[in-house]
């Protein structure tokens, strides 16, 4: 079998822990045999970030810039208790994802993939629903405090030019708890750009909630940018492919969501995402098969499972074990990275490599074959095998193998 040919470089970065063994096996077992891997390669696990000051994560983020799709492995965000366990750590370094997604002004989107042995709790869902979460200000980037008697707090705006807005929050009788949050046009606008770009290349429609009937002012202002840049830039492209751009009540929306079928993206402001990717999540089953992916306003795209490093399985796998660590979402990293690359570079033999590799890991599922998070989680009377990752990788790659030379012949 001939490899099949890269045009252009994907940006790779490393990680730690069990997912940094499931990366290798994946390229060795799944990939390497099959592409002729071109990557530009950045190891972001912990102590390489250390080694460099973290000089490691801002050049894969401005080397994902300039080449439009990066895959990312699961990476360690150093704590205090890591620190205690890496004492060669010259800094508690920050979280690479915050660095990546601050440089490329992205929007996440997770996307859980599904199989017909597990079903969602929701029991009409049956396709997935990706949410896409504002990852900016609001709460998240708050101040709060509380008093202790009678009183009124105002809430006061110094303008460069030395203009001056009050308002007069609250006259309150007693003790009383207050905060101040805000957002800002320029990042509404980005976490809009990336929302209607995504529902274009994934086909798929774009709802958006906020509570606008209650922040006239702030929420109304999501609600606007985005109604601006969907009338200004991406009507006419969403009316060819005959998607729909739908805005309502965050009330209404989750209604719906429970009553709908799946199959489009929810766009969340940042507490609602917060919220609700953990309960979609959690309804589609297991966060082993949650995927995720950083857009960028213009269409670049870092693509990544959406679990962490899993610790526990790497103490495990440090003492021997051969652990059962669900590999698929850091698979579907891969697969979603070579497809991207492949639909911009025109190469239609790597898209359809993409395709095969996930169809292959749907095989193995539907087969019964799989790890051991998923086996608790089948309908009953689904025959179902616990394997380790390594079996189950081989297992795909087998089908893989299968498919790809039966393919050709
Ligand atoms: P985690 O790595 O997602 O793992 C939490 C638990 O979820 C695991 O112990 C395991 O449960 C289950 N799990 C997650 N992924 C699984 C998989 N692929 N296969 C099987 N089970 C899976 O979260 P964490 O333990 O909170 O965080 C560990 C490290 O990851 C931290 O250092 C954190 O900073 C980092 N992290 C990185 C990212 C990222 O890079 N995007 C995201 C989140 C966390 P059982 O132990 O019960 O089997
Ligand atoms: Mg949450």
């Amino acid at each position: 079998m001939d490899k099949i040919k890269m045009t252009t470089p994907l940006v790779e970065m490393d990680g730690d822990e069990m997912t940094r063994i499931l990366w290798q096996m994946i390229k060795d077992k799944l990939i390497a045999p099959f592409v002729d891997l071109r990557t530009e390669y950045y190891d972001l696990g912990l102590l390489h970030r250390n080694d460099t000051k973290d000089q490691v994560t801002v050049d894969a983020a401005n080397a994902t810039r300039k080449y439009g799709v990066a895959v990312k492995c699961a990476t360690i965000t150093p704590n205090r208790q890591r620190m205690e366990e890496y004492p060669q750590l010259t800094e508690m370094w920050k979280s690479p994802n915050a660095t990546i997604r601050s440089i490329l002004d992205g929007t996440v989107f997770r996307t859980p993939i599904t199989i017909d042995a597990i079903r969602p709790v929701v029991k009409n869902w049956k396709k997935p629903i990706t949410i896409a979460r504002h990852a900016y200000g609001d709460i998240y980037k708050s101040v709060d405090f509380a008093t202790t008697e009678p009183g009124e707090c105002t809430m006061t705006f110094r303008g460069e030019s030395g203009e001056e807005k009050t308002v007069l929050v609250q006259k309150v009788d007693g003790p009383a708890v207050w905060q101040g949050a805000h957002n800002k046009d320029s990042s509404i606008r980005s976490f809009a750009r990336a929302c209607f770009q995504y529902a274009i290349d994934t086909k798929q429609d774009l709802w958006f909630s906020t509570k606008d009937t209650i922040a006239k002012i702030y929420d109304g202002e999501f609600k606007k940018i985005f109604e601006e840049e969907y009338e200004r830039t991406y009507k006419a492209q969403f009316q060819e492919l005959g998607l729909t751009y739908f805005y309502t009540l965050i009330d209404d929306a989750v209604a719906r969501v429970i009553r709908s079928e799946g199959g489009y993206i929810w766009a969340c402001k940042n507490y609602d995402g917060d919220v609700m990717s953990d309960m979609v999540s959690t309804a589609f089953g297991s966060l082993a098969m949650m995927t995720s992916v950083l857009v960028a306003p213009d269409g670049t795209m870092e693509f990544e499972a959406a679990h962490g490093t899993v610790t526990q399985h790497y103490y495990r796998h440090l003492k021997g074990e051969k652990t059962s660590t669900n590999p698929m979402a850091t698979i579907f990293a891969w697969t979603g990275a070579l497809k991207r690359r492949g639909e911009l570079d025109g190469l239609g033999d790597l898209v359809g490599f993409g395709q095969a590799l996930e169809s292959a890991c749907y095989d193995t599922l539907n087969a019964g074959i799989m790890t051991k998070d998923l086996v608790g989680l089948v309908e009953p009377g689904f025959q179902a095998t616990a394997v380790t990752s390594e079996e189950f990788l081989d297992a795909v790659a087998c089908r893989l193998k299968a498919a790809l030379s039966g393919g050709e012949g």
